[in-house]
């Protein structure tokens, strides 16, 4: 296990203040902190390495394009990819999503055929597929979500069938802490020649990842919460899906050959980067990646459980509290409502006292439908965060609660 008050050190902004408080940065699940080690990467990158990719022969251009290719190894490693060239770079969870919606969905969903979603799917998730199955006439089915937040594995079992043609899950939740078996689902997928495709962006920064156990065809995850910057995310995919896609986004850089009335395609994965790339980006996950290996997977899902657990224990004493998920096994995510304080209300009261949470439908406005409460506060750690960061939020929580509830009386 690593030694969280030294990788606290690597944190800049963990050391700033808000108003007079330090700060307790709990809102990971939205966007997490960045280290050093990034940030020295970017700047080393605009400082010495600055050029357009791919193109050019000058030594700039030829460092920048080595650069940002080392990024891609790095990444296919971190994900357990054996083929580089099933890396494709994106903006983010959403982008890879929508790709894979748009240039695997107009090719191969027809009218009466499905499409395999679960009631708890992040909006970027879900959003991509309604319009894809409109645009051909299929159909979306749902996983209901269980009282204690996993997945009903038996209606999974009853869904997915001959006409299911993807099944499509986040990996761990970003409201419920949960993990979900996207293993069973591919195999369920697979069972009737569908696609899996995970959603992981709150699982590739939390849980060690291999997409080869995972048994899934397309993979999507955000590098801005997994230490990385923003811009810039990934989709991995089974190189021979990629290879039979059309492209998502037409330019430079992913064709062969243009012509006036057509254009050939560019080998995978740069069939799908089209234009100039989020270059700095990549390059900055590149090195959030070896700053994870570094602390090793295994150890930050670890902290986190702990840190899930005992939040969910310590939380548990006040009174009327409703926390959402499993109390055990959990992922760092935990979301609550109280009767008495709106969760808004709750989280801009924490602010004053300089805890960062979020409140909201957390883009999950079916699943909060499903929980039924319109919004819930939510706090969400890292691989930084401590329990005496646990303790300052239920007792930031508890004296909110005494404060309306003077009001209430
Ligand atoms: N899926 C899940 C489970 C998420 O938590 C998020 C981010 N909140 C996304 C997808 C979308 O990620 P991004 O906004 O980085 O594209």
């Amino acid at each position: 296990m690593y030694d969280v008050r030294q990788v606290r050190e690597d944190f800049p902004i963990l050391k700033r203040r808000v108003g007079d408080r330090p700060l307790v940065y709990l809102d990971n699940a939205a966007t997490s902190q960045k280290p050093r080690q990034v940030l020295d990467a970017l700047t080393e990158y605009y400082e010495r390495h600055n050029a357009n990719i791919h193109r050019g022969v000058h030594r700039l251009a030829e460092e920048a394009t080595a650069l940002y290719e080392e990024a891609r190894r790095k990444v296919a490693r971190f994900l357990g990819a054996p083929d580089t060239r099933s890396v494709v770079f994106t903006r983010g969870t959403t982008e890879s999503i929508n790709l894979v919606a748009y240039a695997w969905g107009r090719k191969n969903l027809r009218e009466g055929d499905e499409v395999v979603l679960t009631e708890s799917e992040h909006h970027s998730n879900l959003v991509p597929w309604q319009l894809a199955a409109r645009a051909a006439g299929a159909k979306l089915r749902f996983i209901p979500v269980r009282e204690d937040g996993a997945l009903d594995m038996e209606a999974a079992e009853q869904l997915i069938g001959p006409r299911t043609r993807l099944v499509g899950c986040i990996h761990a939740s970003n409201v419920l802490g949960t993990i979900n078996p996207v293993e069973r689902l591919a195999a369920l997928a697979h069972a009737h020649g569908a696609l899996m495709l995970v959603d992981g962006a709150q699982s590739a920064p939390h849980v060690p990842v291999d997409v080869k156990s995972l048994g899934c065809d397309f993979f999507a995850a955000s590098g801005h919460k997994m230490l990385g910057p923003t811009g810039v995310g990934v989709l991995w995919a089974r190189p021979e899906l990629l290879e039979e896609m059309d492209p998502f986004l037409g330019g430079g850089e992913m064709i062969r050959e243009v012509h006036l009335e057509y254009s050939t395609w560019n080998d995978i994965p740069y069939k799908f980067e089209a234009g100039t790339m989020n270059i700095a980006q990549a390059i900055g996950l590149g090195a959030a990646v070896d700053y994870l290996s570094g602390l090793g997977m295994e150890n930050v899902r670890e902290h986190e459980r702990h840190l899930g657990e005992y939040a969910y224990r310590r939380l548990s004493e006040l009174e009327g509290i409703t926390i959402f998920g499993p109390e055990k096994d959990r992922t760092g995510v935990v979301a609550f409502h109280l009767p008495d304080v709106h969760p808004h209300d709750l989280s801009q009261l924490l602010d004053e006292e300089g805890i960062a949470t979020r409140s909201g439908h957390h883009c999950c406005q079916p699943l909060m439908r499903r929980l039924g409460v319109a919004a819930t506060a939510r706090a969400s750690f890292y691989l930084y965060n401590t329990e005496e960061e646990v303790d300052a939020l239920v007792e930031a929580v508890q004296r909110a609660r005494e404060f309306f509830g003077a009001f209430a009386r």
